[in-house]
């Protein structure tokens, strides 16, 4: 596997390595302008997007490729029909990288599956968003020089914030980390998170449904929207969307060198007021992703990662248990194998590979 699924297909130093790329494609562009020439990116949106794919496009042009594809699945033959692994093996003819958004859970994994070129997985329904965790690091140690022995707190939808599961799995890597969840109940961290890498890694976490009690302890405040679009009863969308607003009031409890981020569009999270509080980091983070993903494809394009995928070391089952999570691929892609694999085989639990929902399995 060529690709980038999950954050955790990448090591602690493959991530080091493509924050000293990006740090060198912002101190020397012109190294690189040529790099992808005659490369083709395919930018394939079945979903919204401003900046992840426009950064990815961005990214591609200034390496000197071209980029190919389409930003509504409306606008694709999905909306005839076809399947994400027949899209992508179309694509394949076409391109040399494909960086994929769906809703579905999993999609990316099964366009990667079905091709030999790199699939970067560019946001899957709720599931994982790896690279804006790539953003997300970037920014987190360009402004404070570390990775390691930091406060952050997660604020606003930890259930269907891909952006949150991503960065929470990357953080698991690193040494005197805390994590500080703020969450209403309903909005908690999906269970993945919380027993593969939470309690798994054993992270020092706590969770707390107060913004104002918690926010002085923090180095990071990660801020996001309350995510409407994933939400089946809109009544409690209504009545959730304004659970948290980071206000000037509340900055003021806040460390003099914390550093706000949100993966962004932001709602009414983050007052525009904190926009000019130097703390206020999210337009260099929306900056910096373009630097990151430049860094990704041409690792990429150069084969990276190749035996990276985790999944090569868990117990598999095939098509024994049957996945019910209706935001998985496994429901809408024709003959998809249900796929599950063993995260802790002992107490029969296993995860489908596409979504990680939870299935026991009874021998
Ligand atoms: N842009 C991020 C994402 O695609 C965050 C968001 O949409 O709220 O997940």
């Amino acid at each position: 596997m060529r690709s980038l699924i999950d954050i955790l297909d990448l090591s602690v130093q493959d991530i080091d390595e493509l924050i000293a790329l990006a740090t060198d494609i912002i101190e020397n562009p012109g190294k690189y302008s040529d790099k992808c020439r005659g490369k083709k990116l395919a930018t394939v949106f079945y979903e919204p997007s401003t900046r992840t794919r426009m950064s990815f496009e961005a990214a591609m042009y200034e390496l000197g490729g071209n980029v190919l594809g389409f930003s509504e699945a409306s606008s694709s033959s999905a909306s005839k029909g076809e399947s994400v692994a027949d899209t992508a093996r179309m694509l394949e003819c076409y391109v040399d990288i494909i960086a994929m958004r769906h809703p579905k859970e999993g999609a990316p994994l099964v366009a990667s599956n079905n091709v030999n070129i790199p699939v970067i997985n560019a946001g899957d329904g709720g599931h994982n968003h790896p690279t804006q965790t790539l953003a997300d690091l970037f920014t987190i140690s360009r402004e404070k020089g570390r990775l390691n022995n930091l406060t952050v707190g997660f604020c606003g939808d930890l259930k269907y914030g891909r952006t949150v599961h991503s960065l929470i799995a990357a953080l698991s890597r690193y040494t005197g980390i805390k994590i500080v969840l703020i969450s209403p109940q309903e909005l908690r961290i999906p269970s993945y998170v919380e027993y593969d890498i939470l309690k798994k890694y054993n992270m020092d976490y706590v969770e707390t449904e107060s913004l104002e009690d918690s926010i002085g302890d923090l180095d990071i405040l990660y801020m996001t929207r309350i995510q409407r679009e994933r939400f089946s009863d809109f009544d409690e969308y209504e009545r959730l969307k304004d659970s948290y607003i980071l206000t000037p009031e509340k900055m003021e409890k806040a460390k003099s060198d914390m550093c706000v981020l949100h993966p962004l569009p932001r709602v009414n999270e983050i007052s525009t007021k904190i926009d000019k509080d130097p703390r206020a980091c999210y337009f260099k983070q929306a900056l910096n992703a373009k630097y990151i993903r430049m860094a990704l494809i041409l690792k990429l394009l150069e084969g990276a990662y190749e035996n990276n995928r985790t999944e090569k070391c868990a117990e598999l089952v095939v098509n024994e248990l049957k996945c019910t999570n209706p935001r998985c691929i496994t429901t809408t892609e024709q003959e998809l194998d249900h796929i599950f694999k063993g995260t802790d085989v002992e107490n029969g639990i296993y995860r489908c590979i596409y979504c990680e929902k939870k299935k026991t399995r009874i021998k």
